[in-house]
């Protein structure tokens, strides 16, 4: 009795750990069962029935398999296969069940084997839990690392996953990757604020979206560059169709809001598409190139291998200036003195400083090509300040070796004199090592004029007043006006190479350069012409009364110590009758 009793109660407990559990239990046994009391001996218990939405009868009838989500069925079925046949003995995997009103469930699911004593195979226990939540936040936390949260467009993690993707398996029909680089978006955070270009970026993501298809994925790869993915290309002619296609959308945009943009264009093929992550860079690369092209709006370029080098080159290039900008003595940097003639005593007047870069790795770098970088990555100032110093040092030596109404004229870019403080850090410098002024040109280009005329007027006024000669460097090229040339605080015109060199090409009367000479004159102004290489253009100088000439025909620029020799000499036309008579014999 005792017994039966323990036995009635192990069936209690068992049965309330059943009813209680807080983990959904299905017990199946006895497949081939036929009768009424062999089918009940399918049980679900109560927590089984609040997860599934439905009651041990309905599940009986209508089985798992139909209210299973039809994306877990396959999986499903075939572990219980596997399971039936004997090949596991269990297995554990997450699926979505779904309920009577429609809605999904998301179950972490156990089946394990239910031995009885006796052989059938069909005996098993199957737990579930419900797991929807975690699942919710699962996906919210995939949503997340897959999109930009601001513009909702599938982020630059995305496309590499996809290119990794086919690279493994690559989809038919050509592809190609297509940035846009709105990099100038920037500026207008700092006049309009944060929210305003936020508001454009997603105004800029509906354009866009609209060309997108199965076969165009948009992605915002980085803050404000977006990039298409095409696959699939059949038509030979459909990359430069689609990049019309984007600029054509986006240019009234930028033309709205005065930014310019760069799109760039990289082909795929079997050799590059391994690598996703040189594509991307290859990609900006392009686009960067693209943003430099500047005659449009949305400019676009397609990627090719040397754009590549030069990139590269022009990140050796700034490293290389962070050195220049920090130290006038850096190795690598020097100057060269390229001496300038009076034609009246057929003397040397002075000099033009210089500025050079050598290293091992880049060669000689000229200045046409590191002055811009200096300029785009704002070192110019420092390193123009040490451009200063060099020159004034040689300035020094030249005066203590005697020659002492030399003057040199240096080059100013216009970012150093457009800054507020340019006429406090020169003449500092002039106090500081004690040079005169008047034996320093400032050189500078017109194109200083275009930020506001009257300011830089003034300031030349003050340096004129200070003592240094001022130049307007390359006449003829900018947006140079003789009309205006009066009113400018100038001392001199520099006639670029360019008119020198017409003079071969036409005749001598319908040459324009005498007459800027003399309108010059009558302003008062001094006249160098530069690039003099033959005798034909310094015939007609001198018959035009040019005051200073400045070119090959003389002398290339040379170093400190060359210029002191061709200063000790100074016999440039004994020199060049000497030369062209030996010619002639
Ligand atoms: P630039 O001021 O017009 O300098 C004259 C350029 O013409 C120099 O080139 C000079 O070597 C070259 N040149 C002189 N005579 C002849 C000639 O007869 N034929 C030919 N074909 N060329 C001649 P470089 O040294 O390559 O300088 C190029 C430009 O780089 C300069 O043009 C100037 O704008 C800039 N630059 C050079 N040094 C400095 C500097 O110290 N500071 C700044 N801001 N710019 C500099
Ligand atoms: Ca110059
Ligand atoms: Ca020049």
């Amino acid at each position: 009795m005792l017994n039966q009793e323990r036995v009635l109660q192990q069936i209690r407990i068992n049965d309330a750990i059943f009813q209680q559990a807080p983990i959904g239990i299905a017990i199946s046994f006895n497949s081939e069962a036929q009768s009424a009391e062999e089918v009940e001996t399918f049980r679900i218990n109560p927590m089984y029935e609040k997860i599934t939405g439905r009651s041990q009868e309905e599940l009986r009838q209508v089985g798992w398999a139909s209210i299973t989500h039809p994306d877990d069925v396959a999986e499903n079925l075939q572990y219980y296969k596997r399971f039936l046949n004997g090949e596991i003995n269990g297995y554990a995997m997450e699926k979505r069940f779904i309920r009577p009103d429609r809605s999904i469930v998301w179950v972490h699911m156990t089946v394990t084997r239910l031995i009885l004593g006796d052989t059938l195979k069909y005996n098993h226990v199957s737990l579930i839990q419900d797991i929807t939540e975690q699942k919710l936040l699962e996906t919210r936390l995939k949503y997340d690392a897959e999109h930009d949260h601001w513009t909702g467009l599938l982020n630059r993690n995305s496309l590499e996953k996809l290119l990794a993707q086919h690279a493994l398996v690559s989809p038919p029909g050509k592809r190609a990757l297509f940035g846009i680089n709105l990099n100038a978006v920037q500026t207008l955070t700092s006049t309009y604020g944060f929210y305003y270009t936020q508001e454009l970026l997603k105004r800029i993501t509906s354009f866009l979206s609209i060309l997108c298809t199965e076969n165009r994925i948009l992605f915002n790869t980085y803050e404000n560059r977006f990039t298409f993915y095409l696959t699939n290309i059949t038509e030979a002619d459909e990359v430069m169709n689609f990049a019309e296609e984007i600029t054509s959308i986006l240019e009234p945009v930028l033309l709205a809001e005065r930014l310019n943009g760069g799109l760039g264009i990289l082909e795929i093929n079997q050799e590059n598409s391994q690598d996703v992550n040189q594509l991307l860079k290859k990609l900006l690369i392009a686009s960067e190139k693209a943003l430099t092209l500047q005659d449009r709006e949305l400019a676009y370029c397609i990627f090719d291998e040397n754009m590549e080098a030069e990139i590269e080159r022009e990140e050796q290039i700034k490293q290389e200036l962070s050195c220049c900008a920090a130290d006038p003595d850096c190795e690598s940097f020097y100057m060269e003195y390229q001496p300038i003639i009076a034609l009246k005593g057929k003397k040397i007047f002075g000099f033009e400083a210089l500025a050079r870069i050598r290293t091992e790795v880049l060669g000689f770098v000229p200045p046409f090509e590191f002055i811009p970088i200096a300029e785009k990555s704002k070192q110019m100032v420092e390193i123009g300040q040490n451009i200063l110093i060099k020159v004034f040092k040689f300035l020094k030596q030249l005066e203590e070796l005697g020659y002492e109404e030399i003057q040199i004229a240096v080059n100013i870019s216009a970012i150093q004199l457009l800054r507020p403080n340019f006429y406090q850090s020169i003449t500092g410098l002039v106090e500081e090592m004690q040079v005169n002024p008047k034996h320093i040109g400032l050189e500078i280009t017109e194109s200083v004029f275009m930020s506001n005329y009257l300011d830089v007027n003034l300031i030349l006024k003050s340096l004129l007043d200070y003592g240094f000669h001022i130049a307007i460097d390359d006449f003829g090229t900018g947006y140079s006006s003789l009309a205006r040339e009066q009113e400018l605080n100038i001392s001199c015109l520099k006639i670029d190479k360019a008119f020198v060199w017409r003079l071969g090409e036409i005749e001598p009367e319908k040459a324009i350069l005498g007459d800027i000479i003399s309108m010059a004159h009558r302003m008062g102004h001094c006249v160098v012409a530069e690039g003099v290489e033959d005798e034909i253009q310094l015939n007609y100088l001198v018959q035009h009364g040019c005051d200073h000439v400045q070119g090959f025909l003389f002398s290339k620029s040379v170093s400190e110590q060359e210029a002191i020799k061709l200063l000790q000499k100074n016999d440039f036309f004994m020199e060049k009758q000497r030369t062209s008579s030996s010619k002639k014999e």
